[in-house]
Formats: structure tokens, C-alpha cells, sequence
């Protein structure tokens, strides 16, 4: 049985979610993360660590709503308190659109901060191996280049 030292070595984890935070490589920090708003690239553009292992599924709309529910709830009853007197049009106008601004934001930065963890913890094949149910799903199709 051989050993591959590249594979044990530790990955910090709070550069990983940090770099993927901002949209970039967890590996290099360079390459941009996302093809599109949403889309993972297959492989990092700089320095070509795989991506698409990726396994964020239905976490980072839950950890959005968890983050911006507490900030848009924390914001309604501090400006309530404050003046209680506000017309209802004016609550009915700001809070759902800095809502929607607030997931739009927080969202694919959410995801990236995942996947930045998801690397850093060499899981869903980050480690370079594929293992438990990934071991089962179909290789990625070949992007054309
Ligand atoms: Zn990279």
C-alpha cells in the first residue's frame, strides 16, 4: 500500500471559505469559482483544481434564508421601535425589496464559502478520490475548450 503525502496535507479551511466567499478558487484564490451567477466552473481557470465535485445542493438557500431573515427581522423591530409612527406603504416597499437585494448578494457568496469548506475538508471527491455515493455517479462530461 503506498501513501500520497499531497493528499494528507491539512487545507485551511478558513482561507477555503474565505476565498470562496469572494467567488474565487479555494485552491489558488485566483481563478473565478462560478461560469455564471449560480454555476459552478467545471475546473478552476488558473490553476485548473477540479470543481465540479461540488455537492452545495439546497445548503446555501438555507443558510441565505437563515441570514438574511435575522438581519431583515432584526432591521423591521429596530425601525419600529424607533418610530412607530413610519406609514405601512413605506414598510411595504423597503423590506422586500432589501430582502431580494440581500439574497442576491448573500447567496452565491453563501455557496462559494460551501464549496470553499466542501475543498478544504476534501469532500464529495476534493481529495481526489471519489468516494462513497460520488464513487457511484457518472464522470463529469468533458467541456469543450
Ligand atoms: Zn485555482
Amino acid at each position: 500500500m503506498t501513501t500520497q503525502p499531497q493528499m494528507d496535507s491539512p487545507r485551511d479551511k478558513w482561507q477555503a471559505v474565505k476565498r470562496g466567499f469572494m467567488g474565487k478558487c479555494p485552491h489558488c484564490g485566483e481563478g473565478k469559482m462560478f461560469r455564471a451567477f449560480l454555476k459552478v466552473a467545471e475546473a478552476c481557470p488558473s490553476c485548473g483544481e477540479a470543481l465540479h465535485h461540488q455537492r452545495a445542493d439546497d445548503a446555501p438557500p438555507y443558510m441565505t434564508i437563515f441570514v438574511v431573515g435575522h438581519i431583515i427581522g432584526a432591521g423591521m423591530l429596530w425601525v419600529e421601535h424607533q418610530n412607530d409612527e413610519l406609514p405601512i406603504w413605506i414598510h411595504a416597499t423597503v423590506w422586500p425589496i432589501l430582502t431580494l437585494v440581500l439574497c442576491l448578494y448573500f447567496l452565491p457568496r453563501i455557496k462559494g464559502a460551501l464549496i470553499g469548506l466542501q475543498w478544504a475538508l476534501r469532500m464529495h471527491g476534493f481529495g481526489g478520490h471519489a468516494s462513497g455515493a460520488d464513487a457511484n455517479l457518472p464522470a463529469p462530461a468533458a467541456s469543450p475548450t
